[in-house]
């Protein structure tokens, strides 16, 4: 008989014991928007704000709705507007591109190379086309981010990031988030923190929070902020910026302290998992395990490999087999978008020319989230699996 994996892909860890004592604290006062406050009081959104920007080192911080709110707020802050190009990674997930599309503006999609980043030389090629490239760390995967820097500090093009999957993630000791203009990372509940939905934003540019604080719907309460700037900045846009409301709630902020504190020792736990699945299927024939480089830090929260070369036929059959034995992965080839997995040539509101490099790495590219709940011997089962299923696959085409 052969083993079965039983487990469940999105089944997130329980939220500790100190997030259940603060929601319950918020719900008993009621005080749940973020700017009804008891005099003295600081509010835990604020509060939040203020230990998350410590905690990547930036000056400012914005709590917001979700992820892709806070990146719809930062490329409003930083200026995009409708009718504008932005430049984009051609390998990252639906709410990237929407968010440019929310703005009116038109994504230019770049290649992606088979260590699944950015392509820096097609970057560098059509960073004449933009003002702005939104950065999406796909996947946790970062680039080469001295020479990414240079290349958009050359042509003039700001940098605003989607940190969604390198919340604690470094790149030569520099947190994720800290390169560009701007960065939004995500607390929805498949993230590194959990709030079911909810986001952050961070800048040290004093312009660039104001207008994002006053965008995501302050009022004119901005003086309760305590991680934005002082009240002269507000005063340079409060009248031009509008409000587009995308705040985050104290009950949000309160299950999310917490599991801030937590962050180093549960990206520890990913990467024992994200290894355990990696050692067990290295050296599988056929199979290429996405090598990280060193100056990168990352947070095994998911895992890829390449099937190079592969038909559609034989991937879509590692699939099934997988699939039979308990083991989800996800396919970044399919011809149709199959939950949250989608690419470029499905966003048909943002009309692309054919990535041919793209669609390569794409077509073998397998996807795994690695979940806390399971065990390293659990990681150790699905890697056998895999190996086992691609090992089987690739012997029948080959031989
Ligand atoms: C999750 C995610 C976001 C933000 O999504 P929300 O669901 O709005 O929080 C942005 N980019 C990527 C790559 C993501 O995976």
């Amino acid at each position: 008989m052969s083993e079965v994996f039983t487990g469940n892909f999105t089944q997130q860890e329980p939220l500790p014991q100190a997030s259940l004592d603060a929601a319950m604290a918020v719900l008993g006062h009621g005080r749940l928007h973020r700017y009804n406050l008891t005099p003295g009081e600081t509010g835990e959104v604020a509060l939040l704000e203020q230990e998350f920007a410590a905690f990547v080192g930036a000056k400012y911080c914005l709590a917001t709705a979700s992820g892709g709110s806070a990146i719809g707020l930062a490329l409003r802050a930083v200026g995009v507007k409708p009718g504008d190009r932005v430049l984009t990674n051609a390998f990252t997930l639906a709410p990237v591109p929407g968010a440019i599309a929310a703005l009116g503006a038109e994504p230019v999609f770049v290649e992606v190379t088979d260590g699944l980043v950015i392509d820096l030389d097609d970057l560098e090629a059509k960073a004449g086309q933009a003002e702005v490239l939104l950065l999406s760390h796909m996947r946790g995967h970062i680039c080469d981010m001295g020479r990414l820097m240079e290349i958009c500090d050359a042509a003039n093009v700001t940098v605003v990031e989607d940190c969604a999957h390198t919340m604690g993630a470094t790149w030569e000791g520099v947190q994720s988030g800290r390169h560009g203009a701007v960065a939004c990372y995500s607390t929805q509940t498949y993230k590194h923190m959990n709030s079911g939905e909810g986001g952050l934003l961070v800048t040290d540019d004093e312009d660039i929070a104001a207008k994002a604080v006053l965008l995501s719907g302050s009022y004119m309460l901005y003086e309760r902020h305590t991680a934005a700037p002082g009240a002269e900045v507000f005063a340079r846009h409060r009248m031009e910026t509008p409000n587009i409301s995308g705040r985050m709630d104290n009950l949000r902020a309160a299950i999310l302290r917490p599991q801030l504190a937590e962050l180093p020792r549960q990206i520890g736990r990913w990467n024992e998992r994200y290894r355990s699945v990696e050692e067990g299927i290295r050296g599988t024939p056929g199979l290429t395990v996405v090598e990280r480089p060193e100056q990168e830090s990352f947070v095994g929260s998911s895992i890829q490999f390449l099937l190079k070369g592969w038909s559609a036929g034989a991937v879509g059959e590692v699939l099934e087999r997988c699939l039979k034995r308990g083991v989800e992965l996800k396919w970044f080839g399919g011809a149709e978008p199959v939950g949250f997995t989608s690419r470029y040539a499905h966003w048909r509101y943002a009309a692309s020319p054919e990535l041919g490099q793209t669609d390569g790495v794409l077509s073998g590219l397998m996807d795994m989230r690695l979940p806390l709940t399971f065990s390293i011997a659990d990681c150790e089962l699905i890697a056998r699996i895999i190996r086992a299923e691609v090992g089987a696959v690739f012997q029948a085409r080959e031989g």
